[in-house]
């Protein structure tokens, strides 16, 4: 007759932190939501929250999510500084006289200029952004303009705001039949009919709640866009088929969400086949380190079928959980960023990219800056396939009229003007260069003594690939045997069989040297490695890779050509 916490905050109404609190409070030793607790205490609790209520009035409400106000108007292009009174809220002459305080002598029926404008937003604090159907906005007065009107960026408003959820596993085991089965059965439709674009994530909604997912299942997606220096993912849903088990892929990605700190959510899938045995994949799963929570645990999970939709609603109310566990919030008042999700050259619509918003809201003409591209956004779309004037944080939209295509995995920022944008681009074009001129920028044995000493890395990170599973072992229980109390050595995927790219992906997004013992990187493999500047060693004799390490551990490693 025991209780986990988090089921017992969801029957109390209260969130799993302030359950925590009570439980800390009442002297119980508790560890976490998982954690498991007597029932008498559950009642205690209950008890304990009724007598509290009559003293402390209605309990603290819930926080909700408010979409930051924003509204949006149609005028025509030069629009006057009477349409842009109104926008605000102002009377005509409200405005003039504003403005002739500013020295500007401009009258009520005259186009405004972007000095007005800013005189006016500044006295009024708010945000005015102009967005022209066709970005000629100097060709003459015809076609319209929305006009978007925010408050001002404050910051200090912080929200929640939904997890975004990368779906992995291996090969076949129903990572996209369980994508499909979800986008299918929990789309945000507004209205019945609604079409689904494929914009590269989809917002689903579960129990009033919505879920970000990413439509590209798999870690090296997940990994990739690490490398480039943004994190997308909140959560890991990891998909293990019953009837086949734990498998090499299964184990990568398993590692791949952990280099990352990213939380694992196992969906054992295809419970509906006869072969299915999901005790074998939980027995699996604890060997590799996820212990299942109903084994004592750490790790939720489901028995789903993303055919039949078995378990889907339990699966879904796991990833709130876990949001909610996370904290995960964002500030919708401040100057919007994120990151791109995927971006190509449409034939008709010129580059297209899909954005993550991480903070801030985006709007219809801001200025954007990303790491290669820029451009003023002409329009966005959500995965629903509207145009939307405004989006906030953890909201995926396509947007139109950058000038070049983004990679996936940069981040971007919403900057003043596009002269700004521009001028960045170049001179980070100019850095990117000389960089590469210096040569590979990521960690080698060679130099790993020298960045110890200047604290810049805290541990040796590896990544080993070997013939036969044996040999992995034994050369990894070799290697952490060598950390010492300066150095940590931390491997962050170990496997069997060549070294392919999404090994040096991962590598290079952990910061990692490869280890290669009988192994060789396929040709891709290589490449990526030069080109992200990814040491990969290779050895034939294990006593050679483990003095080797000793060697850079000392800073006594030559350097090898
Ligand atoms: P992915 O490679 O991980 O994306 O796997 P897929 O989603 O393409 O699924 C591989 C195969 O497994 C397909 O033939 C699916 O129809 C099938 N499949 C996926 N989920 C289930 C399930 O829950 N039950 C059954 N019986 N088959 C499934």
């Amino acid at each position: 007759s025991k209780i986990r916490v988090y089921e017992l905050a969801k029957l109390l109404g209260k969130s799993n932190k302030e359950l925590l609190d009570i439980l800390i409070d009442l002297g119980v030793d508790v560890k976490s939501h998982m954690s498991s607790i007597d029932n008498d205490i559950a009642q205690l609790v209950e008890e304990s929250l009724r007598g509290a209520s009559g003293t402390e009035g209605p309990g603290k409400k819930e926080e909700e999510r408010s979409v930051i106000k924003t509204d949006s108007y149609e005028v025509s292009k030069g629009s006057t500084v009477k349409a842009v009174a109104q926008l605000i809220g102002i009377s005509p002459a409200e405005a003039v006289k504003c403005l002739i305080s500013a020295g500007l002598m401009v009258p009520a029926d005259s186009p405004v200029d972007e000095k007005s404008l800013k005189v006016l937003q500044d006295a009024y604090n708010v945000v005015l952004t102009m967005a022209c159907e066709d970005d000629a906005e100097n060709e003459g007065a015809d076609g319209t303009c929305t006009v978007i009107k925010r408050p001002r960026f404050h910051g200090d408003h912080m929200e929640p705001r939904p997890p975004i959820v990368t779906v992995m596993g291996h090969v076949d085991h129903g990572k996209t039949t369980l994508l499909d089965f979800i986008r299918k059965t929990n789309i945000t439709a507004r209205e019945a009919g609604g079409i689904t674009q494929h914009i590269g994530a989809s917002t689903v909604m579960h129990e009033g709640k919505e879920i970000v997912f990413l439509d590209t299942p798999g870690h090296e997606a997940f990994t990739s866009m690490r490398a480039r220096g943004a994190q997308a993912t909140d959560i890991a849903i990891l998909v293990v088929a019953a009837d086949d088990g734990v498998m090499p892929q299964t184990r990568e990605a398993i590692n791949h969400a952990k280099a990352a700190g990213v939380p694992i959510i196992v969906a054992i899938n295809k419970v509906d086949k006869p072969a299915a045995k999901p005790d074998r994949v939980r027995q699996q799963l604890s060997d590799v380190g996820l212990a299942p929570e109903e084994w004592g645990g750490n790790t939720i999970m489901v028995e789903v079928s993303a055919k039949s939709g078995q378990g889907m609603p339990q699966l879904l109310e796991m990833i709130l959980l876990v949001a909610e566990i996370e904290e995960l919030k964002a500030d919708p008042t401040v100057k919007p960023r994120g990151v791109v999700v995927e971006a190509k050259l449409d034939k008709g619509k010129g580059p297209v990219a899909t954005v993550l918003v991480q903070e801030g809201t985006l709007c219809k003409g801001d200025i954007l800056l990303f790491d290669s591209a820029c451009g003023k956004i002409r329009a966005m779309i959500d995965s629903e396939g509207k145009m939307i004037d405004c989006a906030g944080p953890s909201t995926p939209v396509e947007i139109l009229g950058l000038a070049t295509v983004p990679q996936p995995g940069e981040v971007f920022t919403s900057v003043e003007n596009e002269r700004i944008a521009r001028d960045a681009l170049s001179s980070r074009e100019q850095d990117l260069r000389n960089a590469q001129q210096g040569g590979p920028r990521k960690l080698s044995l060679e130099d790993l003594y020298s960045q110890l000493k200047e604290g810049d890395i805290p541990q040796l990170n590896l990544l080993l690939k070997c013939d036969v599973q044996g040999s992995s072992e034994a050369l990894a229980a070799s290697l952490e045997k060598m950390a010492t109390n300066e150095v940590g050595i931390n491997i962050v995927h170990r496997g069997v069989g060549r070294i392919a790219e999404s090994d040096v992906m991962l590598a290079s997004a952990s910061n990692a040297v490869i280890i290669g013992f009988n192994v060789r990187p396929d040709a891709n493999a290589k490449k990526v490695a030069e080109s992200e500047g990814v040491q990969v060693r290779l050895y034939t004799i294990i006593y050679d890779a483990i003095d080797d390490v000793k060697a850079a551990l000392e800073g006594m490693l030559k350097p090898t050509i």
